[in-house]
């Protein structure tokens, strides 16, 4: 069933119950009233009739019929075998009780009896004589329902016919309202199926109801969605034609020095480390593609471990002395000891890739600090150096897969493909932790792990 169909079917459904519940009270609250002024009536005049007697049996008469508004009066004494014989009435015509069973009663009582086909509503007084507290008599009086009967059965048409058509305007008026409320949704659907077969991401759908509006929240929602959607394939986009180039430039390489010795007819040492340095350079882009791809799927296989990471930086710094071949100064900073849970080769990495950018992008006689402090439950590792510095507009990109800051020199030999910062990134994160960069051009940078610290009484013996 349609959004709109089911939305109309509760509508009235709901309105239905309402009017329901609200005729019932009034035809009951009708009834209730009318009865009640009958019974009122009758016991006016069984007042009366019994104040014009004194209350005695002996004296009671009943008034003439035109006297007591369309009351009914008949007066039962009872015999020697307590058997109600009639005494008198105003109604000549009916000589039995109106309501026999309560003839016996020692209470007023009112009932309510089908007489020659007539409903009555019937009031029966016990009366005794003056001076004997004892019952000697029934007074019995009795009136037409008919009027009663016929308001009610004509406010019941009302009701019933006032529900219906109310109820067949409200299913009318629900279905219209909620085809107009939800007209925007069908235009949102037709967008969304228009940009789907246009294969086109770039499109948005326009606003069309205000924006605080459950459809304008939608459409708004749904060009977020989008957004992010074209975002994704243009990342995807350049992601490939990324790939497809840092492969193509050690491939041309590796071509033109095979087409060389081809024509030397020779095997040229020179070629050669050519093509086992292009290819060493494909086999490391491959690897760090491969690595990039299962730690952003969540499937890069770690070693779960404690270790020291004061050991570990230790050990990256004497690599980092090797490495900057002392063109410059690689120093170390804070070196508090702290203990860490996760890979160790892979934050070797991480470290090495954030040492090897500082010794590459620092010129001659710069320096690089290597520092590792604990921090409120946290292990703060800063690997910082003197360099050239990054530009505020690259900084929020380093960390993007290929970014580089400066692409001039991307094919240069020994600089690498813009993903070792992707990787530390991606490897910090799957440890729970986060790599953040501070820098000023011309100053140096300032790259910062954070890593949750393991607890103390897994530190592992050390003898
Ligand atoms: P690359 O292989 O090009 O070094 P990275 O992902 O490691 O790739 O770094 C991305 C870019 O960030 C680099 O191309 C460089 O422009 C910039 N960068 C990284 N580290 C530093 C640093 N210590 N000083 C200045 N720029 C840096």
């Amino acid at each position: 069933m349609s959004l709109r169909a089911r939305l109309t079917v509760w509508y009235t459904a709901v309105l239905a119950g309402v009017l329901m519940l609200f005729s019932a009270a009034v035809y009951g609250l009708l009834s209730y009233s009318l009865v009640a002024q009958i019974d009122a009536n009758l016991d006016k005049t069984s007042a009366d009739i019994l104040a014009a007697s004194q209350q005695d049996m002996r004296t009671v008469t009943p008034p003439r019929i035109q006297l007591t508004g369309n009351v009914y009066v008949q007066v039962w004494g009872l015999d020697a075998d307590d058997e109600p014989t009639l005494i008198t009435t105003n109604l000549a015509t009916i000589e039995t009780p109106f309501d026999a069973t309560t003839l016996t009663s020692r209470e007023r009582v009112y009932s309510t009896i089908l007489l020659e086909g007539a409903r009555l509503r019937v009031l029966t007084v016990p009366v005794g004589v003056a001076g004997v507290d004892q019952v000697a008599g029934y007074l019995q009086l009795a009136s037409s329902l008919d009027v009663v009967d016929r308001a009610r059965s004509a406010m019941a048409i009302l009701l019933m016919s006032g529900s219906g058509i109310g109820i067949l305007i409200a299913a009318l008026v629900g279905y219209f309202a909620a085809k107009t409320a939800l007209k925007p949704i069908d235009r949102v659907t037709n967008t969304a199926v228009q940009i789907t077969r246009a294969d086109d991401l770039s499109k948005r759908i326009p606003l069309l109801a205000p924006p605080q509006s459950e459809v304008g929240q939608l459409i708004l929602a749904f060009n977020e969605t989008l957004e992010r959607l074209e975002a994704l394939f243009d990342a995807q986009r350049r992601f490939l034609a990324d790939v497809s180039h840092e492969l193509r430039t050690p491939l041309t390489t590796i071509r033109g020095n095979v087409d060389l010795m081809r024509r030397m007819n020779a095997l040229d040492a020179s070629s050669l480390d050519a093509i086992t340095t292009e290819s060493d350079r494909m086999t490391r882009l491959v690897q760090d593609l491969l690595l990039l791809a299962q730690a952003e799927t969540g499937r890069l296989p770690m070693v779960k471990e404690c270790f020291e990471l004061d050991t570990l930086l230790l050990e990256v710094f004497q690599q980092a002395k090797v490495l900057s071949h002392g063109q410059v100064q690689v120093k170390l900073g804070d070196e508090d000891q702290v203990l860490v849970e996760g890979d160790r080769d892979r934050m070797k990495q991480v470290l090495l890739n954030l040492v090897a950018n500082a010794i590459q992008y620092t010129p001659e006689g710069g320096s690089i600090t290597l520092s590792l402090r604990s921090e409120g439950g946290e292990a703060v590792l800063a690997v910082s150096d003197t360099g050239k510095g990054i530009a505020d507009e690259d900084l929020p990109r380093i960390f993007d897969r290929f970014y580089r800051a400066d692409p001039a020199r991307q094919s240069q030999e020994g600089v690498g493909a813009g993903l070792g910062l992707s990787i530390a990134y991606w490897i910090t994160r799957l440890h729970g932790g986060t790599i953040d960069v501070e820098s000023k051009i011309g100053e140096g940078s300032t790259f910062t792990v954070r890593l949750p610290q393991a607890m103390e009484e897994t530190r592992p013996l050390t003898l």
